[in-house]
């Protein structure tokens, strides 16, 4: 079975969409990557840090998920990352109302000795220093994929820009991809983010979907029409452990393969913002998944015949 090695936040998250509102759930980066990537074969494992305020019960849904929390450091008397954030009505766009870094503020990551070695490193979204510091920990993965977000490249570009170059992977959104490279036009972007380093660039377009570019080769992945999007949090991450957990768990890491990737990625991510938080995620079974993948097939076939 493949290894696929998770750096992100474990979190408590408050929420506040316009159908309601969370006191302190189960969130962080790292969180939603392992629980997509458990749809898949794969043996997993999340290295982050959470403080005693954290509940036993969240590490067994872990344990449950098969997922290694030997590499997630409990700091005694220390408090849990708390992100607290506010969507507006078209759900697209949402403000930051508190985030309170706690434990994570003096976080050094420790890859647990098993996991040293794992085929597939995802690079969740925290400080880019940690993401470089589990990297240096690890032997030769086959692919690193590196997510991270605009409030890294405001606070700490030099640090992202070195994460940047060493990975095969980068997976953002529209408006980070943007930032990141000073282009608008998505195509120079992704050729100007593939100067940087990584070989693969995915750019997450949230509703519309998100596209794949390899060198000149662009590929699309639609994101599945839902009548009803509950809490997008964690949307992005979702995609991004679907896609490595889809990599790891069919151990090809073609860029045919990573069609079928994305294509995961948006599927899972379509089940995340359907209810609060993680609660899709815990419950979601594989006969559903598989289901939609025939919604998205159905989606985007057609037959013209080209002359
Ligand atoms: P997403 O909706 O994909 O951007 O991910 C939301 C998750 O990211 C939440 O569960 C938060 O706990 C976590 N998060 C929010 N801000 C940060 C940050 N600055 N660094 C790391 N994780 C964060």
């Amino acid at each position: 079975m493949s290894k696929l090695l998770i750096v992100g936040t474990v979190a408590f998250d408050a929420i506040e969409t316009p159908f309601g509102k969370t006191d302190k759930i189960l969130g962080g980066a790292g969180t939603y990557i392992g629980l997509s990537a458990a749809q898949f074969n794969v043996d997993s494992a999340i290295v982050s840090v959470v403080g005693d305020d954290f509940p036993a019960e969240y590490l067994d849904l872990f344990q449950k998920n098969n997922i290694n929390t030997e590499g997630i450091e409990i700091v005694k008397g220390g408090k849990t990352f708390f992100w607290k954030g506010r969507y507006h009505n078209d759900l697209n766009t949402r403000d930051t109302i508190d985030t309170q870094l706690n434990v994570l503020a003096d976080f050094k990551p420790v890859v647990p000795e098993a996991y040293k070695g794992a085929e597939i490193v995802v690079l969740g979204n925290l400080h880019p220093l940690v993401q470089l510091n589990v990297l240096k920990q690890t032997k030769n993965p086959k692919l690193v994929i590196l997510d991270t977000m605009n409030f890294w490249m405001d606070n700490a570009l030099d640090d992202l820009l070195k994460v940047v170059a060493k990975v095969d992977v980068i997976t953002i959104n529209d408006e980070e991809a943007r930032q990141l490279s000073g282009e608008y036009s998505l195509v120079k972007a992704a050729r100007k983010i593939q100067e940087m380093g990584p070989e693969y660039v995915v750019i997450k377009k949230g509703e519309h979907g998100a596209l794949l570019f390899k060198e000149e080769q662009i590929f699309f992945a639609p994101a599945l029409p839902l009548e009803e999007v509950f809490d997008p949090t964690g949307a992005g991450d979702t995609f991004a452990g679907g896609f490595a957990g889809y990599l790891a768990g069919t151990k090809d890491i073609s860029f045919e393969n990573m069609k079928n990737a994305i294509i995961y990625g948006s599927n899972l991510a379509s089940f995340c913002v359907e209810k609060f938080g993680t609660e899709q995620m815990q419950e979601l079974d594989r006969k559903q998944v598989q289901q939609r993948l025939e919604e998205f097939k159905k989606l985007t076939k057609f037959d013209i015949e080209v002359d």
